[in-house]
């Protein structure tokens, strides 16, 4: 009899697993507590790692055909002098392809596509997992329970199932920053498919789409929970002198489409991603802040490396124990690298500071800056199978 896989969580971690299990012969069911689903978040950039796990997973052609290369652009100060310049020639030539900008609901559509009908069980919540022997695990899902050889945790930043395997885990923590983002209406006269500006305390960006609509997130050091009854009126504040085309991009969404979250990040290490037949993967294991745009590309590498390293055996147990070695130590470094792009970036706030920094990356050759990049970027994923 085949293997059999249950998945808590439809996001990207959760289908990409799913897909990455069906390919190498496992019966997956997806369990997603959302009844409806919506258009989670707004824009997101996927770079070379990810489209390579997505090429594994045989969905990279359609993704790419659904983005855009974001070949001009970089970083910028609110006046809009630039600190860096996005190369992204330079990148196509060094791993093959430039960062790309995808709506969520797309990559999300084209993941759900390429899984079977009735795979992905909507309305559904993980409500408790258990080893009920040495090979089988049981997810309480309301009235159902459902036994499989494996369960996937892909369950995000606030994953149930990571509190019930490690309790005396800390668990997530608020980073410092809260995220305003929205997708304009009809397509913008933009100079650049991607930029990030950055002034004290605050970052505003944009992310361009093959459409020509663009999303733009801001992102600013403010206490957990702070929440404004007019987002749109307070950015405007809070961004009327920036450069353009910040205030036309402001202008380009109605408020009713601005979303707003605090982000929360993993900030102590778990000790493992594996406990018995339940493995951890994406924002449950290693939930980080959004400053490299590498959540979910590291999700998708988990979900390539764990399917490819059940494919190779022997046996399951020695499969995961390969996952947590493989996805562990790097996860956790761009975790880490994560959270210092933010404070290098974003979160600087003093003058002097913020000079300082802004000095040192006019100072830096684009050579070194498509280095560091390339440190996260060039990952080559397994076969799987
Ligand atoms: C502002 C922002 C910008 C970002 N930009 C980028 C970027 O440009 N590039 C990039 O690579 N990453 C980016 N990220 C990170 C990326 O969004 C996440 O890392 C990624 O979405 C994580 O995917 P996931 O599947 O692990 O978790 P999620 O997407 O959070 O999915 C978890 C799913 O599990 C479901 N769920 C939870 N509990 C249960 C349960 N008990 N039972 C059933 N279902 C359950 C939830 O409803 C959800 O659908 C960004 C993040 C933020 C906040």
């Amino acid at each position: 009899m085949g293997r059999s896989a249950v998945v808590v969580g439809g996001g990207v971690g959760g289908l990409a697993v799913a897909i990455g299990l069906r390919r190498i012969g496992w019966g997956v069911t997806v369990l997603e507590r959302a009844s409806a689903l919506q258009d989670a978040g707004a824009g997101i950039s996927l770079a070379a790692n990810g489209l390579r796990a997505l090429d594994a997973l045989g969905v990279g052609a359609a993704v790419r055909q659904a983005s855009r290369g974001q070949y001009s652009g970089g970083t910028r100060t609110p006046r809009g002098g630039w600190l860096a310049r996005l190369d992204g020639a330079a990148l196509e030539k060094a791993v093959g392809t430039p960062i790309r900008g995808i709506r969520r609901s797309a990559l999300h559509r084209l993941l759900r596509q390429a899984l079977p009908a009735g795979t992905l069980l909507t309305g559904s919540e993980a409500a408790a997992v258990r080893q009920t022997g040495p090979g089988t695990v049981r997810v309480d899902c309301g009235d159902t329970a459902l036994d499989a050889d494996l369960v996937v945790a892909a369950d995000g930043v606030g994953s149930r199932v990571r509190g019930l395997l490690f309790p005396d885990h800390p668990g997530p923590v608020y980073s410092g920053s809260t995220v305003l983002r929205a997708v304009t209406g009809e397509p913008v006269d933009l100079p650049t498919d991607f930029e990030l500006t950055w002034g004290h305390g605050a970052e505003f960006g944009h992310i361009a789409f093959p459409d020509g609509r663009a999303e733009w997130h801001a992102v600013l050091s403010l206490p957990a929970g702070t929440r404004f009854d007019d987002p749109l009126a307070a950015l405007r504040r809070r961004f009327h002198h920036w450069h353009d085309p910040i205030p036309a991009l402001l202008d380009a969404v109605p408020a009713e489409a601005v979303l707003h979250h605090d982000v929360h990040e993993l900030r102590t290490p778990l000790p493992s991603y594996t406990a018995g037949r339940i493995a951890l993967l994406g924002d449950a294991a290693h939930a980080m802040t959004p400053h490299l745009g590498q959540g979910a590309c590291q999700a998708l590498e988990d979900a390539v490396t764990l399917a490819a390293s059940l494919a190779a055996g022997p046996t399951v147990d020695a499969a995961l124990v390969r996952y947590d070695a493989e996805r562990r130590p790097r996860s956790q470094q761009v975790a880490r690298a994560a959270r210092q792009a933010g404070r290098l970036g974003q979160q600087l706030s003093r003058p002097w500071a913020v000079a300082l920094r802004n000095t040192a990356m006019r100072l830096a050759p684009s050579r070194a800056t498509v280095r560091t990049v390339l440190r996260h970027h060039d990952w080559v994923p397994p076969r799987l199978g």
